[in-house]
């Protein structure tokens, strides 16, 4: 095999083509032995492979509808039918002598029940002895005792493939394992020497496709001896009692798919056996056994073959477990000391910064960050605050467990390529979902380099009448991909470490939650007093000062003339001053309000709304010369438009009013940030505001100017627009340069 050297960037080739080939129901099967079809109870013949005149002397027509008594002696019947009640596990492989014709002949069988009938294959029998028991336990104790030793995954692998080789003397004898990809790896081999290695080469997905792996992972061996056998057929074609082709998932004579044929031919391989390996009930990997020549492998080593893969199937979760076994006797050290110390604490702020890093080894994480009550404790190399939030904005429709792994985020993720800090993989805990309580643990890109056998590409090939047709690989040649926004794979004994983790942190975290929502209760309660006082304050107080402005005005009317003009002043100042106190008492009550109110959100033009404001405060001043310049294109962002509309009406009056130029210059534009959000600013040419002031002009009731001047005001504007902003989570700040101008800035958040 030439080495060549591809290096390409891409996400590793997905598994599921579906191969349009039913291969469970071929209708033929492989020339090496005779199947027939019984009808229970009697065991009548009602299906024959359409060879059984080559290897029984007797014509198909001949043995239709004939019963199993013309071939077998009453004991062997009796003997089959005595396990007619069971799965025939008992009695496989069989060794029967068949009458033939003017002959007996002795065979090697194996008999089961599916699709609603008995199927029995035959193949022919070389050596009448066969295995007792003795010779199968000589044979299968040592090789089970060196199982039973071995130490790791690799030393089982290696025992299993020399053994099985020395038993069946393939010319090669390989353990290939699915990974979670489906894709496969070769992890041991045995092989003759003057053949050529696949060790650690990797197999795409599809060279196992789908509907093989379903018929692997319930008839654990299959063996082909002769890729070049011919087709024998069934006679009938239809299994008479379900008019259905027959269902041949078990048989062990069932014919090839011309694809896997094209497959084991294109690799130099003309006899096969492969046998299942399965863990927790699923497909874990095959023992697979190639040959160059024609290779028959007699039922009673077969059955020998099939018992140690179970052996090792069963050896295989332990040993897995012995794998990398010094980093989980560290990686456990260091959880039961986390738990240790969350377990005497209170207060998950305590937890966090007690366990410091601990927090990143008990996953094997370089980065962690704990979203707690609207905040980031992070802990390593981790993204921005805006990255982490537009992430677990995309988490929480991604996930539907409480935990949630990746080691290729950045393929499921694009937004992760542009993180400034590389993520390969994430795995996520959700603590709390309404409380937004989750903990992110982030591994960095490691770069891959991926052995394939052959091209890894499609092998799809449209025909003419448009259907895709899967091909089977030509080439395998080695192929290097290197394989990119990957990370490490989170193992299972590091997730188990994040799950023991949220089970000892959620009693503090749901303590916690419970406390907020009895804070969020009495909060609610004062709210509701604080409701009730501000109805009093609007409501109750605005009819007695509504009194004294109607009674002030009466006066004024009715005995204006009787009083000297100091008199009729003070009547003035006192309208004004009621007209006044009610304009402050409206603003506290839409202060006190809008804490309050539920944000109702939309994505906003900020062009369309920054318009029509300057149409009002243009047309509110309409002897000025205002002129408000909007810089073009201004982003969109997210938010309340009722409330935005107040946050640039504010500041756009602000702009004008507190301006003596003969000519007031607004100016609106903005700057893009490096996260999702927007700085808007209003810039104006007016008074300006000394630098004492910078920060208290955002109090409720300040004003820098005696009442009446620049149009009088209630110093609550900036308040209002200062609230409104970080109930949108953004921020508000300002530059002035006192007699020149003023401008203000406002974070906000992109849609
Ligand atoms: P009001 O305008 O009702 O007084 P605001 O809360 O809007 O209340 O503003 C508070 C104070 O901040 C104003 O009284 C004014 O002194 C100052 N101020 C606000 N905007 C500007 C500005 N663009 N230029 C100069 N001073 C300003």
């Amino acid at each position: 095999m030439d080495r060549k050297e591809k290096i390409i960037i891409t996400q590793r080739v997905n598994s599921n083509i579906d191969y349009n080939e039913q291969i469970h129901i071929p209708n033929f099967i492989q020339d090496h032995g005779v199947l027939l079809v019984l009808q229970e109870p009697d065991l009548d013949i009602i299906q024959v492979s359409s060879n059984t005149e080559e290897w029984l002397n007797i014509p198909p027509e001949n043995l239709l509808e004939q019963n199993i008594e013309c071939l077998l002696y009453s004991h062997q019947i009796d003997n089959i039918r005595q396990n007619l009640a069971g799965d025939f596990e008992y009695i496989n492989p069989l060794q029967l002598s068949i009458k033939c014709g003017n002959e007996v002949r002795l065979f090697n069988s194996i008999i089961h029940r599916n699709d609603g009938v008995v199927i029995l294959e035959l193949e022919a029998c070389e050596d009448e002895s066969g295995l007792d028991f003795s010779q199968f336990y000589q044979l299968t104790f040592p090789i089970i005792n060196k199982i039973q030793k071995s130490g790791n995954l690799h030393e089982l692998c290696e025992i299993v493939v020399k053994e099985i080789r020395k038993i069946t003397e393939f010319d090669r004898v390989m353990i290939y394992k699915f990974h979670p990809d489906d894709s496969g790896e070769v992890i041991a081999e045995d092989k003759r020497e003057d053949q050529e290695a696949y060790l650690g080469l990797h197999y795409p997905a599809y060279d196992v496709p789908q509907v093989a792996r379903a018929v692997f992972s319930v008839k654990f061996i299959r063996t082909i001896p002769n890729i070049n056998s011919s087709i024998v057929e069934l006679v009938p074609k239809f299994n008479p009692l379900t008019n259905q082709l027959l269902d041949l998932t078990f048989s062990v004579l069932r014919g090839v798919s011309p694809c896997h044929i094209e497959y084991l031919d294109n690799m130099g391989v003309m006899g096969s056996m492969s046998i299942s390996l399965v863990k927790e009930e699923k497909l874990w990997g095959l023992i697979a056994c190639h040959h160059q020549s024609v290779k028959y492998i007699p039922y009673d080593k077969q059955v020998i073959c099939e018992f140690l893969g179970k052996i090792m199937s069963i050896h295989i979760p332990m040993r897995e477990q012995n794998d990398n076994l010094d980093y989980k006797v560290s990686l456990k050290s260091v959880q039961s000391e986390v738990i240790k110390i969350i377990s005497e604490s209170d207060d998950l702020l305590n937890v966090i910064t007690n366990i410091g890093s601990k927090l990143l080894t008990i996953v094997g994480a370089t980065g962690s960050v704990i979203s707690l009550e609207g905040e980031y404790h992070k802990i390593g190399i981790t993204p921005s605050d805006a990255e982490i939030t537009e992430l677990i904005n995309w988490l929480k429709n991604q996930m539907n467990t409480d935990i949630y792994s990746t080691d290729s985020l950045p393929i499921i993720y694009p937004s992760a390529k542009k993180f400034k800090e590389s993520v390969g993989g994430l795995l996520v805990l959700e603590i709390a979902k309404l409380q937004e309580v989750y903990v992110l643990w982030f591994r960095p890109e490691v770069s891959q380099t991926v052995n394939w056998a052959g091209n890894p590409e499609y092998p799809i090939e449209i025909e003419s009448d448009g259907k895709m047709k899967l091909c089977p690989r030509k080439s395998f040649e080695q192929w290097q991909e290197i394989v990119k926004f990957h990370s490490l794979p989170w193992q299972s004994y590091e997730i188990q470490g994040a799950q023991e983790f949220k089970s000892a942190i959620v009693g503090i975290v749901m303590r916690r939650i419970s406390e907020l929502a009895k804070i969020n209760l009495e909060l609610e309660k004062s709210n509701n007093e604080l409701d009730s006082f501000t109805y009093i304050a609007s409501h109750d107080l605005k009819e007695p000062l509504r009194g004294i402005h109607n009674y002030s005005t009466f006066l004024i009317e009715d005995y204006g003339e009787i009083l000297n003009e100091d008199g009729r002043a003070k009547l003035d100042t006192l309208v004004r001053l009621t007209q006044r106190m009610e304009d402050l008492i409206n603003a506290l009550l839409f202060f006190s309000r809008l804490g309050r109110q539920e944000l109702h959100k939309s994505s906003i033009d900020l062009n369309k709304l920054i318009e029509n404001v300057a149409e009002v405060v243009r047309m509110s001043k309409p002897g000025s010369s205002i002129e408000i310049r909007k810089m073009e294109n201004l982003p969109g962002i997210y938010g309340d438009k009722i409330l935005m509309e107040e946050v640039f009406s504010n500041l756009i009056n602000n702009a004008v009013k507190y301006n003596k130029k003969e000519d007031k210059i607004v100016k609106i534009g903005y700057e893009e940030t490096e996260e999702s959000a927007s700085i808007i600013y209003v810039k104006d040419n007016g008074i300006g505001i000394r630098e004492k002031h910078l920060e208290t002009i955002f109090k409720i009731f300040k004003r820098l100017h005696g009442k009446d001047k620049f149009g009088g005001g209630t110093g609550v504007g900036l308040t209002i627009v200062k609230k409104i902003i970080e109930r949108h989570g953004g921020q508000i700040w300002l530059e002035s340069k006192y007699g020149e101008g003023t401008t203000f800035y406002v974070k906000l958040w992109n849609q």
